[in-house]
């Protein structure tokens, strides 16, 4: 049977906003070694501000920004929050058909008529566009219109309030490695690996390519030590699934993220893992 105590740390993570989804994630929390975080949405806010917008020879900021709002326009990602805020014009749903989001890449949608695509450098190099790769520093949108190369819009994100800090407090309760796994370039990933503190980062990381680096660490010997995954739940559901411990935060935002994780915090606060860990290991001092 399982220990009384073992509801108490439920119900008191549970009043604290975080929801464990059985007692036995307690138990491996208390024991946690390793933290690999997520990075847009988990350790920064994940609202990008525009920084600068490129445009090509032929077109103008302004229809730069408007055709790539638009094939954003049924995205949930936060680069496609964000980048639909920046259009002051708004956003007309109508002018868009067939969209395709490509997770860790960008999206396809016909604007106007028109194919526009919105992403990273693999998804330029993937449809084939010659596009002219960016000096600036930042996350970059390279935008393409019926297949040819239209131009930049550089964006940028800051690191949560309180991320440093958890950092710090996890590594005081003897959590060896703080890991950051980003689908973002490596100049973003270093700049906020540096910020924060943490111990690795690993950036131009697909949705597979994480979940490879977490099944890497946990197979590293690390005498029955767990591993935990934080994530917002946008596209990392398959990582939240293979970790000991899948913390998701922000529960308001992604179903798939809840029924992944084996922990949902309600809010998006670094500083929850932190308490969700305590509580853990309060608890388990409590059962044996
Ligand atoms: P992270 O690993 O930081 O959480 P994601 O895996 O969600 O980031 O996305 C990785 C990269 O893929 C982004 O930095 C961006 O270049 C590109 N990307 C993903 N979704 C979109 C989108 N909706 N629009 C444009 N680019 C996107
Ligand atoms: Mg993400």
């Amino acid at each position: 049977s399982v220990p009384l105590s073992f509801f108490g740390g439920i119900g008191g993570a549970s009043r604290l906003g975080i929801l464990v989804k059985g007692s036995n994630y307690l138990e491996l929390l208390s024991n946690v070694d390793t933290v690999v975080f997520d990075k847009t949405g988990t350790l920064t806010s994940g609202t990008f501000k525009v920084v600068a917008v490129c445009p090509e020879e032929g077109i103008d900021k302004a229809s730069l920004l408007d055709a790539a709002a638009h094939a954003e326009a049924f995205s949930d990602h936060p680069i496609a929050i964000s980048i639909k805020e920046a259009l002051a014009t708004g956003i007309d749903q109508g002018r868009v058909r067939d969209v395709r989001e490509e997770s860790g890449h960008g999206v396809f949608a016909m604007v106007d008529g028109k194919g526009v695509l919105v992403g990273n450098d693999k998804l330029m190099s993937e449809h084939g566009i010659a596009w002219q790769e960016s000096r600036q520093i930042g996350t970059i949108l390279y935008v393409a219109i019926d297949g040819r190369y239209v131009g930049n819009i550089v964006i940028a994100d800051t690191v949560k309030d309180d991320a440093e800090q958890t950092i710090r407090d996890l590594h005081a309760a003897g959590v060896k490695s703080c890991v950051m796994l980003t689908g973002d370039r490596r100049d973003v990933a270093e700049e906020v690996g540096a910020e924060l503190g943490l111990d690795e980062v690993h950036a131009q990381l697909l949705p597979q390519d994480k979940v490879d680096e977490v099944e890497r660490l946990l197979s590293l010997e690390r005498d029955g030590a767990k591993l935990a995954f934080v994530g917002d739940g946008i596209n990392d559901a398959p990582v939240l699934m293979r970790a000991d411990v899948g913390i998701a935060m922000g529960a308001m935002g992604s179903d798939a993220a809840i029924e992944a994780a084996d922990v949902v915090l309600m809010d998006d606060k670094p500083s929850n893992i932190a308490r969700a860990m305590n509580v853990a290991r309060r608890t388990m001092r409590i059962v044996w």
